[in-house]
């Protein structure tokens, strides 16, 4: 096991549900070690998310992963670095408007830095991640 997280993303070129391609594509991506994941999709003006911590197969158990409207998303699986395995802090995370969604892998170094500055600005966080900023 190498335990690094991993992203997928994925546009249909036609009409069709794309949440499941993107649980295919993480579960090929288990073996890369992970302690939580999530999914994103977008339809009808809006972005569906379903995340938690957890195998995918537990998850999924609980969430249906697979029953998400849209044709295009994105999907993550997680090794925390920043923040404990949690549904908060699981990818994807959105905006306050809820307009963008977004996964990363690795570690942004000066992410207090960007927090306390956003912060002072009125931004407010839900996670304890470095990638929230
Ligand atoms: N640093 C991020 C976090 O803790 C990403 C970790 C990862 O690469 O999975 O959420």
């Amino acid at each position: 096991m190498i335990n690094v997280c991993g992203i997928v993303g994925c546009i249909l070129k036609e009409e069709d549900d794309v949440a499941p391609i993107l649980f295919d594509c993480i579960s090929k991506l288990e073996y890369r070690g992970y302690d939580s994941l999530g999914l994103a999709t977008f339809s009808e003006d809006k972005i569906h998310i379903k995340k938690d911590k957890g195998k995918i197969i537990e998850v999924d158990k609980s969430l249906d992963l697979t029953d998400m409207p849209g044709s295009f998303g994105i999907a993550h699986v997680r090794w925390a670095t920043h923040g404990d395995p949690s549904k908060l802090n699981a990818h994807p995370h959105v905006d306050e408007e809820n307009r963008v969604a977004v996964v990363h892998n690795g570690i942004i170094e000066n992410y207090n830095a960007l927090r306390r500055k956003l912060m002072d600005k009125g931004h407010e966080f839900v996670s304890d991640t470095d990638k929230e900023v």
